[in-house]
């Protein structure tokens, strides 16, 4: 079994999902008393969300390829940045270590593709959804991204930081992210990506009839399958 290197701690909220993901992917694919082997660094939040909001990108990227660094020197095989929104700087992570690192934007583009879908809605902070490194990473892949619009996409960035990175979910939080998701299958999407690792813990799929892609369900899945 390889080694699983994972960024988190953005937010540890979701942080908590990946290493619980991971541990039960292997035990299902190995049985008995199998666990996952993880070099884990987990960063300080409020110092990542308050560069985020300066949009100071270079520090930030600077701050997760030193730690990118450590984990690969603790002997990961592979790299997981554990938050959609930090793989803006994903090239600069990946050009400071030598093991690959597992774009959370490819894996959710294939798990896409294998179901057939052609066009879906994006899910995610503002960030996200509003600029180019992420949705052009899907694009390459062949797919139609379609976002919210400019008040739903407020609401959506504003519950994430506000609540679900600090452990909330609020019933009528969840509401309006039923009603944005309806609204972007009426738009014509497909299915709709949770791309943004908090996401999960407000909607289920069992919430709706829209078909859901949940970024990190899918991305600790893509762990487990490299280090099997
Ligand atoms: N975890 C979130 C994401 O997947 C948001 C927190 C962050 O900005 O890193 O984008």
């Amino acid at each position: 079994m390889k080694t699983v290197g994972l960024l988190g701690g953005m937010s540890w909220e979701s942080s908590l999902f990946y290493y619980k993901a991971i541990n039960e992917g292997v035990k299902a694919k190995l049985g008995d008393l199998h666990s996952a082997k993880i070099a884990m660094v987990s960063v300080d939040f409020d110092e990542i969300e308050r560069l985020q909001h300066t949009q100071d990108w270079q520090k930030l990227g600077d701050i997760l390829a030193k730690e990118a660094s450590n984990i690969e020197k603790a002997g990961a095989d592979c790299l997981l940045i554990c938050t959609n929104t930090m793989h803006k700087v994903a090239p600069q992570v990946q050009s400071a270590i030598n093991i690959p690192l597992i774009h959370i934007a490819d894996a959710t583009a294939k798990a896409l593709i294998k179901d057939g879908i052609k066009k879906v809605g994006l899910l995610g902070t503002a960030f996200t959804m509003e600029q180019d490194f992420y949705k052009s990473r899907l694009q390459a892949h062949g797919l139609e991204v379609l976002i919210p619009n400019k008040k739903d996409i407020e609401l959506i960035h504003s519950v994430i930081y506000n609540e679900l990175c600090l452990g909330e979910c609020k019933a009528v939080s969840k509401e309006a992210y039923l009603k944005i998701i309806n609204k972007l299958e009426k738009e014509g999407a497909e299915g709709v990506i949770l791309g943004c690792t908090e996401i999960g813990m407000l909607i289920k799929q069992t919430d709706t009839g829209v078909k859901l892609y949940d970024t990190t369900y899918i991305h600790a899945q893509s762990a487990v399958d490299f280090a099997c």
